[in-house]
């Protein structure tokens, strides 16, 4: 049984890398599980979902995982390396203890923004927070103010009225003018708890052991005021979660994990989903696709890679692996022509990669024309022939050019 990892929450990569009999465990630093999705209290566009909240949403991947044998291991990721084969790749976690496997699935997503504002971080759990569905019940009829008017922004402070006195928040924009998307405004217009200070900004969270009030900012006129508040939700956006990872794996200027169409990293056997990754749309329905394309990856790649392994890098007797396409007439005839010589040559394994379901191993040989024949001996390349004639195929068998 081969064996994986993947890291964070992605449970849709779990439950394919069980059913395609890989060995699967997902590292995740929290204690719960669920990352951002597990702080929302409203989930409406996941098919087949009319509505839940986040956590139950997520209590059921875990659910769908662990039926397939996801084994789940606490611990936070600080580094990842590949080792000399360049196929078993290690993974390093804070409190020192390292894991080895073959293929690493990164789901480890975005965390809330941090403004740097003097008080947000001494008042951090002490009034100013960054989930409405995991302290919303702190602010039972208390006046509390969100920083930041993106569709996060927005659609939490309409659920914090639901409990809360009154809801203020602070736009940087112009009077009407939110980053949200038309539904939410609408909402959040609609809703005679929320008020709005627009072209500002917050420069200071102020209290005396709890918070107590913010020193507002007009960014056109430069005026400040003091506004009470009993706490300070902060969505400004976030940040990919990459830091572990930035000195091997390519990353966009913004710190998001670039990757192919198959969700692989410039690391062969390294993947990654959601929204650690560069791409248009952060959701959880996004998130599972990635994580779906990612799972059936890393089990091909894997088997692929064991193959390979095994049958041309381990073997004890030559090899001469084919790089070809079964659509192509010259690299069928060629395999045939070969197959036909291994009688004379019974000590010679064939070995055919497939280039179009292989390319991986193309780009690592640098086969750049097909057929292409590639004779190994005790895992090294001594030979290679590039689009060979009928006569040249003896030197392939004998290892030399003549
Ligand atoms: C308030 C809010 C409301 C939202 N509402 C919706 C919505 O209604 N519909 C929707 O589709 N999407 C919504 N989203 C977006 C959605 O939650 C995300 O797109 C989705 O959670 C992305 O999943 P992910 O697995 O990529 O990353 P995340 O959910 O960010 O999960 C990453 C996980 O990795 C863990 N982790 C990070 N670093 C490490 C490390 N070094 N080692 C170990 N573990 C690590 C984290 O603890 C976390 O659990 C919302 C997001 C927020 C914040």
């Amino acid at each position: 049984m081969s064996s994986s990892s993947e890291v964070a929450r992605g449970a849709v990569c779990g439950d394919l890398c069980s059913q395609g009999r890989m060995k699967t465990l997902l590292i995740e630093e929290k204690r719960k599980m669920g990352g951002q999705c597990a702080t929302t209290s409203e989930l409406e566009n996941y098919p087949g979902i009319i509505e839940d909240t986040g956590p139950g949403l997520m209590e059921r991947f875990r659910s769908h995982a662990e039926k397939f044998g996801v084994e789940f291991e606490r611990g936070r990721v600080a580094g990842i390396e590949v080792g000399d084969d360049g196929f078993h790749k290690e993974i390093r976690l804070a409190d020192e203890r390292t894991l080895r496997t073959k293929s690493i699935i990164i789901a480890t997503g975005a965390a809330p923004r941090i403004l740097g504002i003097p008080g947000e971080k001494e008042f951090r759990g002490q009034g100013v927070s960054y989930c409405a569905t995991c302290d919303a019940d702190f602010y039972e009829e208390l006046d509390v103010v969100v920083v930041g008017s993106g569709n996060t922004a927005v659609e939490e402070s309409v659920f914090l009225t639901k409990v809360v006195n009154k809801v203020t928040m602070i736009v940087v924009h112009d009077e009407g003018k939110l980053d949200a998307d038309r539904v939410a405004q609408e909402q959040a217009f609609a809703n005679d708890k929320i008020e709005f200070v627009w072209n500002s900004t917050v420069d200071a969270i102020e209290g005396d052991g709890l918070v107590n009030g913010v020193r507002l900012r007009n960014i056109k006129t430069g005026e400040t005021q003091q506004l009470a508040t009993d706490g300070v939700f902060m969505f400004v956006g976030t940040v990919p979660q990459t830091g572990f990872a930035k000195d091997l794996i390519e990353l966009n200027g913004a710190g998001y994990i670039k990757t192919d169409d198959k969700q692989q990293t410039n690391i062969p056997g390294i993947f990654a989903v959601g929204d650690v990754t560069d791409k248009f749309l952060r959701q959880v329905v996004t998130a599972a696709g990635d994580g779906a394309v990612a799972a059936v990856a890393a089990n091909g790649y894997v088997e692929q890679e064991e193959y390979w392994q095994q049958q041309v890098l381990k073997s004890q007797t030559p090899v001469l692996a084919v790089f070809w396409s079964p659509l192509e007439g010259d690299s069928v005839q060629l395999i045939q022509s070969l197959e036909e010589m291994t009688i004379a040559y019974p000590d010679h394994r064939i070995v055919t990669v497939d280039t179009y379901k292989n390319q991986m191993l193309a780009d690592r040989y640098e086969v750049q024309e097909i057929p292409a024949v590639l004779r190994f001996e005790q895992g090294q390349e001594q030979l290679r022939l590039v689009q060979p004639g009928a006569v040249e195929l003896n030197q392939l068998f004998q290892g030399s050019k003549s």
